[in-house]
C-alpha cells in the first residue's frame, strides 16, 4: 500500500496511486478502511537550533574525509533527476551516505523531484508500503538478525503469532490483544527479504520543496541562508527506509469511529520499539496511544528506554509533530521533524543507525564510529554542532 510520508493529510491523487501500487504488489488489500485518511510526514522549518545528545555518526562530509566511507556496498539507492543538476548531486550524496553505512544487499528504487510544498516543509518521503504479518516479520528479522542490537530487538519480540498494543481508540487506553498483521515500507521490506531486492518498482518518491534556498554541498558547511539539501535528502531516505509509524494514521483518524482492529495492518516495525511505562504495564507490545504522553525508544521488549520521551506523539492528539519522528528538537537525531535552521548541518546519530539496524538494516560494522574522536573531528572540521548549542526547547 502507498502510505504518504510527507506533507499533504489527504491527497485524492496519492490514494489513487496507492490502488496502483497495491495491484502491482499482488498483495491482499482487503483490510483498506473506506474513508480511511492516509498520513504524509512532513519535513518542516525551524528556527531551533537543537541541542544533540545523540552521538553524532558523522556528516557525510566527515565520512568522505575520514576515508571511512567504503567503496563498495551492496546496497544501492537508485535515484531518478530531480530535473536540477546541483540537486542530483546532492541527492546522490545522500544516497552514498546510507550505502556506507548499510549493507544490505538490495536496490531501493527512488523517485525524485521538486515541488513547491505547503509553507514550512522542505520535503516529503511518499513511500510505498508491504503488508505482512507479525509472524513473518518475526522470522524475517530473526533470519537477519546481524548486530548485537539486533539480537535484543528479536529476543524481545513476544512469541506470537499475534502482538499487542496499548490504543486509546474512543479515548481511554486500553490493551489490544491478538493482533496479527502490520505492515512496513517496501525498502524496508527489501532489507528483510520480503521482497525481491532488485524490484524495480519504485519504493519510494521524495520531494523537496522548490519553495526554498537549498545548499547542495556539505563538504565546505552550509552557506548562510540556506537549508543543508544532503541533510534533508537523507532523512526522506531515511522515511523511505522505514522510519515511520503507524501511530500518524491512527492519529489523524482518530475522531473517524474506526475499530481498533481497522488499524491492525498499520503498525510499522518502528514501532515495536515504541513504548512507555502504561504500555508496559498493560503488557502491550507497543504504545500505540495518540495522545501527549510520553513515549519511549526501546529495544529489548522490556521497555527499557534508550531514550525517554523520545518520539513525536502525533499531529492531532499528540504533541503537534508527526509521529514517524523523534521528539522535536531534542537533538536525538537527523529522524527530527524538523530540519537544522538555516546555515546548519543536519546531522545522523548513532541513534538514527541504531532504530534502523534493528528494524532490519544491515550496519557495516567498520564505519560505526568511536563516537568521541569522531565528535572531535566534527567539531575540528565544522564547529558548528558544539559551538551553536543553546536551550532549544520550544
Ligand atoms: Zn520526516
Amino acid at each position: 500500500m502507498m502510505l504518504i510520508c510527507s506533507l499533504i493529510m489527504d491527497v485524492p491523487s496519492e490514494l489513487s496511486k496507492k490502488s496502483i501500487r497495491l495491484a502491482t504488489l499482488n498483495i491482499s488489500f482487503q483490510h483498506l478502511i473506506k474513508g480511511l485518511v492516509m498520513y504524509t510526514t512532513t519535513y518542516n522549518v525551524s528556527t531551533v537550533n537543537q541541542f544533540k545528545f545523540g552521538k553524532s555518526l558523522c556528516a557525510l562530509a566527515v565520512c568522505i574525509s575520514l576515508g571511512v566511507m567504503a567503496p563498495a556496498h551492496a546496497l544501492l539507492i537508485n535515484l531518478t533527476s530531480t530535473g536540477n543538476s546541483n540537486a542530483d548531486t546532492g541527492f546522490q550524496l545522500a544516497a552514498n551516505f546510507w550505502q556506507s553505512i548499510f549493507t544490505d544487499n538490495i536496490i531501493m528504487n527512488v523517485t525524485a523531484g521538486f515541488a513547491e510544498l505547503a509553507p514550512g516543509i522542505l520535503g516529503e518521503a511518499n513511500s510505498t508500503y508491504f503488508d505482512t504479518t507479525y509472524s513473518a516479520m518475526k522470522t524475517a528479522l530473526s533470519n537477519d538478525s546481524k548486530s548485537a542490537d539486533d539480537a535484543v530487538m528479536v529476543a524481545g519480540l513476544s512469541a506470537g503469532p499475534t502482538y499487542s498494543k496499548l490504543i486509546n481508540n474512543g479515548g481511554s487506553a486500553h490493551l489490544q490483544t491478538g493482533i496479527s498483521t502490520m505492515n512496513m515500507t517496501r525498502s524496508n521490506a527489501k532489507a528483510l527479504g520480503l521482497v525481491a531486492s532488485s524490484s524495480t518498482v519504485e519504493d519510494v518518491a521524495i520531494t523537496f520543496s522548490s519553495r526554498f534556498s537549498f545548499d547542495f554541498d556539505q563538504t565546505d558547511g552550509i552557506s548562510a541562508g540556506f537549508y543543508d539539501f544532503v541533510g534533508i535528502a537523507i532523512h526522506e531516505l531515511g522515511h523511505g527506509m522505514g522510519f515511520t509509524s503507524g501511530v500518524d494514521i491512527f492519529d489523524l483518524n482518530f475522531s473517524g469511529g474506526f475499530s481498533d482492529a481497522q488499524y491492525n495492518p498499520f503498525a510499522t516495525v518502528l514501532d515495536f520499539t515504541r513504548c512507555s511505562a502504561a504500555s508496559k504495564a498493560a503488557g502491550a507490545d507497543m504504545d500505540w496511544t495518540a495522545n501527549n504522553n510520553a513515549k519511549d525508544f526501546a529495544i529489548d521488549g522490556n521497555c527499557t528506554p534508550l531514550v525517554s520521551n523520545a518520539w513525536s506523539t502525533g499531529v492531532s492528539q499528540g504533541d503537534g509533530r508527526q509521529a514517524s519522528h523523534w521528539k522535536d528538537n531534542a537533538g536525538i537525531g537527523i529522524m527530527d521533524p524538523t530540519a537544522e535552521p538555516k546555515g546548519n548541518l543536519n546531522v545522523v546519530t548513532l541513534l538514527d543507525t541504531q532504530a534502523l539496524d534493528v528494524i532490519g538494516w544491515d550496519l557495516r560494522a567498520q564505519v560505526v564510529p568511536e563516537p568521541n574522536s569522531l565528535l572531535l573531528m566534527l567539531m575540528g572540521l565544522f564547529g558548528i554542532h558544539v559551538a551553536r548549542r543553546r536551550p532549544s526547547i520550544v
